[in-house]
């Protein structure tokens, strides 16, 4: 499922991190759009930005100049909270080290962007109980993080990043700390949800192999984002 209609656009941005005299250029005068149901791989070395990139694209993070459109929106002329109301609405994120509530079953953790945006308790837990079935943890929904494998615990954090149904899912390196075998399950569910929901995917991997699925591939090079043919 893909169309032309712009989801995600950036225009020249840049980056600096400062601390006392010295400073980072990370991002360089760098521009793309990505379009409604993309899949979209951003590879380079390590320590290149693509943490950085991926920050900005999402609205966690601000550039130091450039402008960025979500959904339409110039995230430059909104406050920290309109910013994270945006983000909540149309963007998801998944993390290698999946960053679940410790103190929270895979049930509560999903239920969490809902609760953000203030909806009824009973439609919530339905909501993402069915959305644990679908990532296949329907048996689970119970279990705290620590009771669950890896690859589950990814799981859960996918179905977080979905249960709001996001225009565009952003993943940085989520198979960094599963196995090989899980990383494909993974990987399959992240472009299952993609292909059927619509969702752009965004993902950072230095997994040459899972960049090759993707539609197109963003390699940064030297602070400025670039096509890969
Ligand atoms: P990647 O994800 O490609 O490994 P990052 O985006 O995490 O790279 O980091 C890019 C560069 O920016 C690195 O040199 C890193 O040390 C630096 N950096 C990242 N975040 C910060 C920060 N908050 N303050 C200062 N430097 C940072
Ligand atoms: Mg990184």
């Amino acid at each position: 499922m893909m169309n032309d209609e712009t989801v995600l656009s950036l225009d020249k941005i840049s980056k600096t991190f400062s601390s006392g005299s010295r400073s980072l250029e990370v991002l360089k005068q760098s521009s793309f759009n990505a379009r409604a149901g993309e899949s979209i791989a951003v590879v380079g070395p390590s320590g290149s930005g693509k943490t950085t990139l991926l920050g900005i694209c999402a609205g966690l993070d601000t550039p130091t100049s450039g402008e960025i459109k979500l959904n339409g929106v110039s995230l430059g002329e909104l406050s920290e909270d309109q910013r994270s109301d945006v983000r909540n609405r149309f963007v998801g994120f998944v993390f290698q080290n999946f960053q679940l509530l410790p103190t929270l079953t895979a049930l509560e953790n999903v239920m969490v962007p809902l609760e953000l945006r203030g909806e009824g308790e009973g439609d919530v837990e339905s909501e993402a109980k069915d959305l644990l079935k679908k990532v296949g943890l329907g048996e689970r929904v119970d279990h705290y993080p620590v009771q669950l494998s890896g690859g589950e615990q990814q799981r859960v954090a996918i179905a977080r990043a979905f249960i709001n149904r996001p225009r565009i899912l952003f993943a940085d390196e989520p198979t960094g700390n599963l196995d090989s075998d899980t990383s494909h399950s993974i990987v399959d569910l992240l472009f299952e949800l993609n292909r059927k929901s619509g969702t752009t995917l965004i993902l950072v991997t230095h997994d040459g192999e899972l960049a090759s699925k993707t539609d197109r591939v963003l390699r940064i090079d030297n602070g400025k984002v670039m096509e890969e043919s």
